[in-house]
């Protein structure tokens, strides 16, 4: 299943209306953002979801999720989106592909403004998500689309039968690798220590896949070629050691920043730029709520992205209750 916008999916009401206010405006379609959608329309506040460009999040380019309860054979990451979607659609949530360019969140209602207009409303859950961190190194940008890669779901199947490495030691690096074997030649993973940090299932599943191998210790410290990536240069920083790794692609996975840059001046976020948010998911500005990877610098699952995303619903529900 794909995710499409449904006959729900519209603007908001009387958009122009100068005196329009929202109940709830929720930034982000994650698991966070889509599941306070649910609970805010099963709630009758009739929310606004601001989707982002991305529609899904990260869990919607995720190949197979085989952790979220309900899904004994696992669950595409697409396919799981689409039926939050549809679940959130049904009870009333209203779906616009926009994104937020700048919030006002100094007094009430706030203020959004987005790149086609500008809405008002009492309350807002911030479910914004996180991006893949880069590298950093000589090549990365360069060769973005062109053998550079942050997603092995989106641009694995440009790999047939081609060498590719995968950058990190994480879940997501080992869970790439394995989706990347069923069309490359190989895949090499190369990590900066010398044990992985990702979880005993993965690594297991890796250590035994043929196709993969592992370079240890090991760093990338640029990706180099002519018009396409062809070689990444390795420093083994035990050794000191550099050397050239022919390859025809880098797939780079070593772990995500959260997306709270339009928030920096106007809530308290931590040394990480997460938002700071109590346990009913309150953001330093009373009726600003905040849920998923945005806030969450520890879990960062799609379940307990959807359980901060349903709590902030209800929680912001309670909140409007308080304003009657
Ligand atoms: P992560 O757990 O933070 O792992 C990042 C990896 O990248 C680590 O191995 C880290 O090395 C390495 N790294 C960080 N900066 C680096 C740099 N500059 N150069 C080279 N290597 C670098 O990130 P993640 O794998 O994206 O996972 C994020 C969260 O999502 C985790 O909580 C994870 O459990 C969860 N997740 C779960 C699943 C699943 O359950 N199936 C799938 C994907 C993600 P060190 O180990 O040395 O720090």
């Amino acid at each position: 299943m794909e995710f499409a916008f449904s006959k729900n999916s519209k603007k908001s009401k009387d958009p122009k209306e100068a005196d329009h206010v929202e109940n709830m405006i929720i930034l982000g379609s994650g698991p966070a953002g889509l599941a306070a959608a649910l609970y805010a329309a099963r709630a009758e506040l009739a929310p606004l979801v601001l989707s982002g460009m991305e529609l899904g999040g990260q869990a919607a380019i995720t190949n197979v999720i085989e952790n979220y309860p309900g899904f004994p054979d696992g669950v595409g990451g697409a396919e799981l989106g689409g039926l939050f979607q549809k679940q959130a659609e049904h009870f009333g949530a209203r779906i616009v592909m926009d994104s937020a360019t700048s919030v006002d969140l100094s007094s009430s209602p706030f203020l959004v403004t987005t790149y086609s207009q500008q809405y008002r409303t009492k309350s807002l859950i911030i479910a914004t998500g996180a991006s893949p961190v880069h590298l950093g190194v000589p090549g990365e940008n360069e060769f973005i689309g062109l053998g550079t890669s942050y997603c092995a779901t989106c641009d694995g199947y440009f790999f047939r039968d081609k060498k590719v490495v995968v950058v990190g030691g994480g879940d997501s690096a080992l869970e790439e690798a394995l989706f990347l074997t069923r069309y490359a030649a190989s895949v090499t993973v190369i990590h900066r220590r010398d044990s992985l940090r990702a979880g005993a299932i993965l690594q297991k599943r890796a250590k035994e896949n043929p196709k993969i191998s592992f370079i240890w210790d090991t760093v990338v410290r640029s990706i180099e070629g002519e018009g396409k990536v062809q070689a990444v240069r390795l420093n083994n920083i035990k050794t000191g050691v550099e050397s050239l790794l022919k390859t025809d692609g880098v797939f780079i996975f070593i772990g995500h920043h959260p997306n709270t840059v339009l928030f920096t001046d106007q809530l308290k976020l931590s040394s990480g730029g997460y938002i700071e948010a109590d346990n009913k998911m309150q953001t330093s500005v009373m009726g600003v709520y905040a849920a998923g990877e945005a806030m969450d610098p520890n879990y960062r699952q799609v379940i307990t992205s959807a359980g901060m995303g349903a709590a902030a619903a209800i929680q912001a529900a309670k909140y409007l209750e308080t304003l009657e």
